[in-house]
């Protein structure tokens, strides 16, 4: 099964993914996480990402499609995959269909989470990850905040806050949501695949309660 999280940074889609990993025995991945283990490990790709990822742009369609198709090809997610942050243009969805057509597979559906805009920014200023790339917990400090602060409750690694979680560069990253994300809401809807959630603390709805309805559907439609 392949399932496509959609929705402007700080929604939640890495909170919805893993809880999905979880329940449905299927892999999250995410771009943004492979961009930052290759920027800590000074990698070629790396370094290509770097400059727009701290500029709050996307990297480029080649090169991003290049990333994804290379990992779709590796055993851990022969049986589907949950993936958070990618396509986020119209061509990077083509080349996803595309890239799946021939494996015989396509995507069965795409969450496509909204939360209100202030709200966003405030849930992005608030955000810490955990350093360890193999645990990449997230916190919010309002929200879910650590039990000890500073440290990751799963793994006792230290939290940062992501170089691109500035209110300045959140800004930039919705522009280029609204911009050249949201086109793909259209794409998958003329396609009858949207599921849309809302996810917000004003109607008490978090990510972690989005993803258990979710799961539980699916479960009971197969
Ligand atoms: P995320 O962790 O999903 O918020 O991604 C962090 C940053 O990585 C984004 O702001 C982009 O600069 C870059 N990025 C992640 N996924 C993609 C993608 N599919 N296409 C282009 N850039 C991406």
């Amino acid at each position: 099964m392949i399932i496509i999280m959609l929705g402007a940074p700080g929604t939640g889609k890495g909170t919805v993914a893993d809880v999905l990993e979880g329940k449905l025995g299927i892999k999250h991945i995410s771009t943004g996480d492979i961009f930052r283990k290759n920027i800590k490990e000074k990698t070629k790709l790396g370094i290509i990402a770097q400059q727009y990822i701290n500029e709050g742009n996307l990297v480029p369609d080649d090169v991003t499609i290049d990333v994804i198709k290379e990992r779709l090809e590796e055993p851990d997610v022969a049986d589907g995959a949950i993936l958070d942050g990618f396509p986020r243009t119209v061509k990077q969805a083509e080349a996803l269909d595309k890239m799946l057509q021939e494996k015989g597979k396509q995507v069965d559906l795409v969450i496509e989470l909204m939360t209100p805009d202030d709200e966003i920014i405030e849930r992005i200023v608030q955000r810490r990850v955990c350093s360890n790339q193999d645990c990449k917990a997230v916190y919010n400090l309002v929200l879910h905040p650590p039990k000890v602060e500073g440290i990751c409750d799963k793994c006792g690694s230290k939290l940062i806050k992501r170089k691109d979680d500035t209110e300045e560069i959140v800004k930039e990253r919705l522009k280029n949501y609204f911009e050249l994300t949201s086109p793909l809401i259209e794409y998958y809807e003329k396609q009858g695949k949207i599921d849309k959630e809302t996810v917000s603390v004003r109607i008490n709805r978090l990510g972690e309660d989005v993803a258990k309805d979710v799961a539980n559907r699916i479960k009971n439609n197969s």
